[in-house]
């Protein structure tokens, strides 16, 4: 009798909602002791789990460059590199704005915190953020020191040193074609390396899940409910208000289409709350679906480190949130503010978990709000981390699809067929 094979966005699915299962029947139902705790949760649970995030992890910075030398160095010209960069940097700076319009809006409706009557100086938050000008964050992009750049993943610097290199490469190919050929087999090898490590996805899922569900704090969950609905109430619009009409009506697909086959992307990113971990798994899904490479490993690592779109809803949310709370009425130019700033604060948000907390407090600061608002806020923030990451890497995503159609680096005949 055929054996039938279940697909791997299952595998990962079943491992997520077991996980899930598992760590609240562990929270709730099994006292703490020795093995729960330590041979359990911060034994197995989390070496197999960080043991995942870390091989994943491992493959990012080595793909994003060899990834991109190749896919510049084979497009071979500075004009389509350029055109796929301005376009992709509006989709992401427009749709970034969008998702904290959309936030504010709906926010304004659920009214998050109201009657909570806090008074400032209730709580304690200290953050200690640099401030970077404007002009060092651009003049940060260009690399003093690429092999430390390469070393501390510095995602910006090395794409912009590979996108060199590999244009060096397509420009003299008569004198680097071995580099060339080394490039792209290299490429090869951690596309390869990447679908290895999936395999290992539904099991490091599970671990990560049921870690973090058995450490939760669900009565400041239950006592935050609002915020955390308006939160997630936000992110599903923009997936479906933006995202899957962007993809309905410009990519003229069925949108649930495009989502069973993503799935696993968005899986990753929730059981890891960090964009840059998603990176590998992000492109090679896409190529699956027929995405060409070339544009993608150059968008999806850009993206992993501007574009935040699920972040930006937080940070809207957030600050209704917490003017309600305290009693501040905020104005129409505020909300202008909230806008821009957050949209800065998405592209200088880093794509591993939790620190669009922090940035969140330039956020607040523009707009006056109390920054110790966010102390609230901080004790549910893993489970909205995760989530809020899932949509980030899904903008990506579209946004690359779209650019690609544009620029013609997609194979559409695969990309609208059924799994
Ligand atoms: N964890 C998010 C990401 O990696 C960033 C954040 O909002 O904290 O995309």
């Amino acid at each position: 009798m055929e054996k039938k094979k279940i697909s791997s966005t299952t595998k990962i699915f079943i491992g997520l909602i077991l996980g899930a299962i598992v760590g609240m029947i562990m929270y709730y139902l099994i006292p703490d002791n020795k093995i729960k705790n330590d041979i359990i949760i911060n034994g197995a649970f989390y070496i197999i789990g960080q043991g995942f995030i870390r091989a994943m992890q491992m493959l990012v910075v080595p793909l994003v460059f060899f990834s991109i030398m190749d896919g510049v160095r084979s497009m071979g010209d500075t004009k389509t590199l350029g055109k796929v960069g301005v376009k992709i940097v509006v989709f992401y700076l427009f749709t970034t704005a969008l998702a904290i319009a959309i936030a504010l809006t709906f926010a304004s409706i659920t009214k998050p915190g109201i009657g909570m009557n806090l008074v400032v100086g209730d709580n304690k938050f200290e953050t200690n953020t640099e401030k970077v000008s404007i002009a060092d964050t651009f003049i940060n992009m260009i690399p003093s020191n690429p092999i430390s750049a390469l070393a501390n993943g510095d995602m910006i610097q090395i794409i912009i040193f590979a996108a060199i290199c590999g244009l060096i490469v397509a420009n003299i190919e008569e004198k680097t074609e071995t580099i060339g050929n080394i490039v792209s087999e290299m490429n090869e090898i951690m596309m390869n390396m990447t679908l290895g490590v999936m395999k290992f996805a539904p099991f490091g899922v599970f671990c990560l899940l049921a870690r973090t569900f058995s450490t939760l704090g669900w009565d400041v969950i239950l006592s935050m409910l609002s915020y955390i609905l308006t939160v997630l109430g936000g992110l599903g619009l923009q997936l479906v208000l933006v995202y899957m009409l962007v993809l309905a009506v410009f990519m003229q697909i069925n949108p649930f289409n495009f989502l069973k086959k993503y799935l696993p992307v968005m899986e990753f990113a929730f059981s890891t709350a960090s964009s840059n971990a998603t990176v590998p798994i992000n492109i090679t899904t896409l190529e699956k679906m027929g995405v060409d490479k070339k544009i993608s490993s150059f968008t999806i690592p850009l993206g992993a480190t501007i574009n935040m779109d699920g972040t930006a809803i937080m940070q809207g949310v957030a600050v209704v949130f917490i003017a309600n709370a305290y009693g501040i009425e905020l104005s129409f130019s505020d909300f202008m503010m909230v806008i821009f700033t957050a949209t800065l604060a998405s592209v200088g948000t880093a794509g591993v978990p939790s620190v669009g907390l922090i940035t969140l407090t330039m956020v607040l600061t523009s707009v006056g709000l109390p920054t110790e608002g966010i102390a609230m806020i901080m004790g549910v923030d893993r489970i909205l981390d995760m989530s809020r990451t899932a949509i980030n890497v899904t903008g990506d995503a579209v946004g690359t699809i779209v650019v690609s159609k544009m620029e013609k680096y997609i194979d559409i005949d695969k990309f609208k067929s059924k799994i």
